[in-house]
């Protein structure tokens, strides 16, 4: 397979998938992380390694080394092997899924930002979402019943217990203290603001075609995702909070063996639901809007990227990042028509971001 994002949080567990099935590993892509690069190089024997920045160059151990976004188009050309897992994240991701699909690869989706910003221009037929909730609604989805809602859970993240005045206070530490989930930087701040239960909406509407979908807030991340049958049945995908399930699903596309314990139910105890709450997590209020103009993801998503590189760097408050996401979409109106468009808007959002 091509693995883009190799370092990273999901890259590190496809790899741990691809050592115990004996798959093999043909292309390696990492960020800026060269020394866990190197320790993958040395383990997978890729044939071509792709790096983000050409000074990273020297550190590498490897003799086919290409750089960049054009180093991981050509490497996605150059490979034999019809699978591509992108695990790159953000909007960076984008370019690679376009050109998988464009060489008729299988794609192995966890760069969920891929589906958000341009879901209307993606034959999905050829893409497996690495995602627990989506892995949960396909786990479930029995199309010879007829559904009246797809509903995913959302853990409520870092901050789904903290007093309401405490949150625009919180510090970039704080909001990457997930309850229940170890995962990147960004995502990670996507639960806190509830970005990332956003951008699962607009994944399940690409993926699964026009039809209801709502999240609520489960606190354990257990039960990943829920369908409501016609004739008032519900059924829960439930199992442990670990990405090598759905990883194992994309990669091998039948799974005959273990690959989580199963959920103990006696040993859970009970479990809690709640509402997603708008005060909380304002950017909720966009869910229905979203889901009627999916195009519009892409405004969502640019505005986020470039509201989260704010945070970081502590220009904006963490409750800045909703209210410049929620400004940004009030700002622009017209969504993309194409591909080539959307590129230069996706750079207008960000710059008006960047500029407030
Ligand atoms: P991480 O931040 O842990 O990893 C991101 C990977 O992408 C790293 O290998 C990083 O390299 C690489 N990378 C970053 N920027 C670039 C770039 N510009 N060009 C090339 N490579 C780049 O993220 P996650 O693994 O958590 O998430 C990856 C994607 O999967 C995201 O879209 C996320 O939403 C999605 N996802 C993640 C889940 C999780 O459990 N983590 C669950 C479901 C979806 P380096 O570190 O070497 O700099």
């Amino acid at each position: 397979m091509i693995l883009l994002g190799s370092t990273g949080s999901i890259g590190v567990n496809a790899l741990a998938i691809a050592e115990r099935f004996a798959l093999k590993v043909e292309v390696l892509s990492a960020g800026r992380n060269i020394e866990l690069l190197n320790r993958q190089i040395e383990r997978f024997k890729p044939a071509i390694v792709v790096i983000q920045d050409p000074s990273d160059r020297p550190l590498v151990a490897h003799s086919r080394v290409l750089m960049g976004q054009e180093g991981i188009i050509e490497a996605i050309r150059a490979a034999q092997s019809d699978l591509v897992v992108n695990a790159i994240v953000g909007f960076a991701g984008l370019r690679a899924t376009l050109e998988s699909l464009t060489c008729k690869k299988r794609v192995a989706l966890a760069n969920k930002e891929s589906l958000v910003v341009a879901g209307a221009f993606l034959d999905t037929s050829d893409i497996v979402p690495i995602d627990s909730e989506h892995f949960g609604l396909w786990y479930l989805h029995d199309i010879t019943r007829p559904i009246e809602r797809m509903v995913i859970t959302a853990s409520g993240g870092a901050f789904r217990d903290w007093p309401l005045e405490r949150l625009q206070h919180a510090t970039l530490e704080d909001a990457l203290r997930h309850p229940n989930w170890s995962m990147g930087r960004k995502i990670t701040i996507d639960s806190a603001t509830m970005a990332n239960k956003l951008f699962e909406m607009l994944e399940a509407r690409w993926l699964f075609g026009e039809s209801s979908f709502d999240a609520i807030i489960e606190t354990r991340s257990l039960i990943h995702a829920l369908i409501d049958y016609r004739d008032g049945s519900t059924t829960a995908h439930l199992a442990r909070a670990d990405m090598q399930l759905p990883i194992a699903f994309a990669l091998l596309g039948s799974v005959q063996e273990r690959i989580v314990e199963r959920v103990d139910l006696l040993e859970c105890g009970g479990l809690e639901f709640r509402p997603i709450d708008p005060v909380r997590y304002p950017l909720w209020s966009l869910k229905e809007d979203l889901l009627r103009h999916p195009q519009r993801g892409v405004i969502v998503n640019a505005a986020n990227e470039a509201a989260i590189e704010r945070f970081i760097a502590s220009e904006i408050g963490f409750m800045q990042i909703s209210g410049l996401i929620l400004e940004a979409y009030d700002h622009f109106h017209a969504a993309p028509t194409s591909i080539d468009a959307l590129f230069g808007f996706d750079e207008q959002v960000r710059r008006w971001v960047k500029e407030r």
